[in-house]
């Protein structure tokens, strides 16, 4: 379920995930997860256009972009200590963003979900906001429905994103129940 809200990002297959004192990444591809501990990182960075992070350990420079499963929810859980990254302009980012309509995950920037990619209604796309979230709904969640998984009707947090308790369902939810 909690990857099915990635599947249209550009290179959804690297994984992030926390752990103790450190984080794992997963490659696509790759049996192994490569682990990183906080201790054996020199220095993190955002680079210019904050889009991907920088990290330094002893052996090497990595770099993670944004667009990586659990990108955000890294961000937001780096340790204190790192000087030179700029812990200010993620909580002004997390802060900055607004739910979307159609995943309910609190991840609108720039009239953009950055969790399901929609485009988020205004009334230069069309007339009927209840339309137009109807139909992206059905996009988003056509996976689900065809498979007979249940659509949760309220939003839950995901990777670090903050769920709109709030947001409306104006599709089936599975083939016998309508929420309207
Ligand atoms: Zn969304």
């Amino acid at each position: 379920m909690r990857n099915i809200f990635f599947r249209n990002l550009v290179s959804p297959l690297t994984d992030i995930e926390l752990i103790k004192n450190g984080f794992s990444i997963h490659k696509p591809f790759t049996w192994k997860r490569q682990i990183f501990y906080w201790n054996e990182i020199n220095d993190v960075r955002f680079s210019s256009d904050n889009t991907q992070l920088i990290l330094n350990t002893k052996r090497k420079i990595k770099t993670l972009n944004n667009d990586n499963i659990g990108w955000y929810e890294l961000i937001q859980n780096i340790p204190e200590n790192y000087s030179n990254f700029d812990y200010e302009y993620v909580k002004l980012f997390m802060k900055s963003l607004k739910a979307c309509g159609v995943c309910g995950i609190i991840a609108v920037r720039k009239n953009e979900c950055i969790v399901c990619e929609t485009i988020a209604w205004n009334n230069g796309i069309s007339d009927n906001q209840t339309e137009y979230l109807k139909s992206k709904q059905s996009d988003l969640y056509s996976d689900n429905l065809k498979e007979g998984i249940e659509i949760k009707k309220v939003a839950e947090p995901e990777h670090g994103f903050k769920a709109d308790k709030n947001r409306k369902l104006y599709i089936k939810t599975t083939a016998n129940k309508t929420y309207k």
